[in-house]
């Protein structure tokens, strides 16, 4: 028998002006970590990743709305960790300034994407695999952990509710698209962390999401 596969270290805190949840996902053995959607606090999460004993090797956003890379620079430059990013958000991510400037947010600037995120492509850690779930932004991606049963949803769902889709490039007909077609395909008892807000159960939402339902 195979001894037992020990646990993947997943820990979620929200940073940053508006509180996006930032997640950092652990390979307990390998001790390489990614950080997903570091929104500000890059000491908080370098610390973090420190007291894991982890080296970050992947930083990798759900999209590119100010909230969700403010800090990625500074992560890099701290860790030397690469930016990763679907591409149809680049738009996004290159105007940084003109959306801090709409959200009264001081304007830090982060240096270009190293890779462009791919559908389907596997992450460098927790075996897990990126999802391109397009409407509350078009390259909004969600990540999926299957062995840990966990999602990471972005801003695309929330719990008992769904991604604004009235800003740059939002879709609200793509987004429920991605919900019922990709995200509600899903292990039902999967962990959801949404982009802000509580967890909740990917079941629950097929069930009771007052705007998607399965
Ligand atoms: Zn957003
Ligand atoms: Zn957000």
């Amino acid at each position: 028998m195979q001894p037992e596969k020990p646990a993947l270290i997943r820990e979620t805190f929200p940073v940053g002006p508006l509180q996006c949840n930032c997640t950092l996902i652990g390979d307990p053995v390998g001790k390489t970590a990614i950080v997903i959607d570091p929104g500000g606090d890059h000491q908080k999460i370098v610390a973090r990743l420190a007291a894991h004993g982890l080296k970050l090797v992947a930083i990798i956003h759900t999209h590119a709305h100010l909230d969700h890379f403010l800090a990625s620079g500074e992560l890099k430059k701290a860790t030397g960790a690469t930016l990763h990013l679907h591409k149809e958000d680049r738009f996004l991510w290159d105007n940084l300034e003109m959306q801090c400037q709409m959200f009264g947010v001081p304007f830090k600037p982060v240096p270009a994407p190293d890779q462009w995120l791919a559908d389907d492509e596997a992450l460098a850690c927790g075996c897990g695999v990126a999802l391109h779930t397009p409407g509350h932004t078009p390259g909004s991606m969600s990540f999926w952990f299957p062995e840990a049963k966990l999602l990471i949803a972005g801003d695309t769902l929330f719990r008992r509710g769904v991604g604004r889709t009235d800003l740059w490039g939002g879709d609200q007909g793509a987004l429920i698209r991605s919900i019922r077609q990709r995200l509600y395909r899903l292990d039902e008892d999967a962990t959801v962390v949404a982009g802000h807000g509580p967890d909740t159960r990917l079941g629950d939402e097929m069930r009771e999401n007052p705007f998607v339902r399965a």
